[in-house]
């Protein structure tokens, strides 16, 4: 049990695994990149799939997009401490379940999370050294009004309600460790995965170091 309360494995994997957060106003592009970073990685990273109490959106797929939940499901969870964090959202509830998170840590996997910024403070409170903050933006108030109305998903009222909030979260850039503007999708894509590649070199996270270097040093130290 760590500081966080989360079961890891004994001994740890060789190398630790990282909690990658997209965090962005909605219609930033954030669920397309996070698509597409989880298509090209191979594997590598694996989404963690939150509950709501939102009803899905056409085309939205349970178990998939989300774990469509009601409202009594979601307190029971939170009573149960099944959530690692749980945020009220556009007056709805999003919730991270703590199980599968535990399980892909243990083995050293990769775990990709579309949350808001609430839910980044909490994972961050939680597991400051795992994480991995990315906050995506739109080049302009503009390009935002045009995706959200763009994708049909949304009434105007929602529409309009969303833009408002877009200008709050956006104040919270300061808590993440990377910013990017998604102006041009592909550049953004590359940028993502460049943040991936370093952030998995990183000394702290490559546990299996430790035996090497200790074989390492007793080589040298052992008369030729
Ligand atoms: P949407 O309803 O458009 O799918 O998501 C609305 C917002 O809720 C997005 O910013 C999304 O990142 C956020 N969100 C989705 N799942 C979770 C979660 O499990 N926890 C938190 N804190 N936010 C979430």
């Amino acid at each position: 049990m760590n500081d966080a309360g989360l079961n890891l494995s004994d001994p740890e994997p060789e190398r630790r695994g990282l909690l990658l957060v997209l965090s962005a106003p909605s219609g930033a592009g954030k669920t397309s990149l996070a698509r597409r970073l989880l298509d090209d990685d191979g594997g590598g990273l694996e989404l963690s799939v939150s509950v709501t109490t939102r009803p899905p959106r056409e085309g939205e797929q349970d178990g998939i997009d989300y774990h469509f939940i009601a409202t009594e499901t979601f307190e029971d969870l939170k009573r149960k401490n099944a959530l690692l964090e749980w945020a009220p959202v556009h007056s709805n509830f999003y919730g991270t379940p703590r199980a599968p998170v535990e399980a892909r840590l243990a083995n050293g996997g990769d775990i990709l999370f579309d949350i808001d910024w609430q839910g980044a403070a909490q994972l961050h409170a939680k597991l400051p050294d795992d994480l991995v903050r990315v906050f995506i933006l739109p080049p302009s108030a503009e390009a935002l009004k045009g995706r959200l109305e763009g994708r049909g998903q949304d009434s105007a009222e929602v529409i309009a309600a969303r833009l408002a909030r877009a200008a709050d979260e956006i104040g919270k850039w300061q808590q993440f460790d990377y910013v990017i503007v998604n102006d041009d999708f592909e550049a953004s894509v590359a940028e993502l995965k460049n943040i991936l590649a370093v952030e998995r070199r990183r000394r702290s996270r490559v546990t299996g170091l430790h035996g090497f270097i200790d074989g390492l040093q007793a080589d040298l130290r052992r008369s030729f």
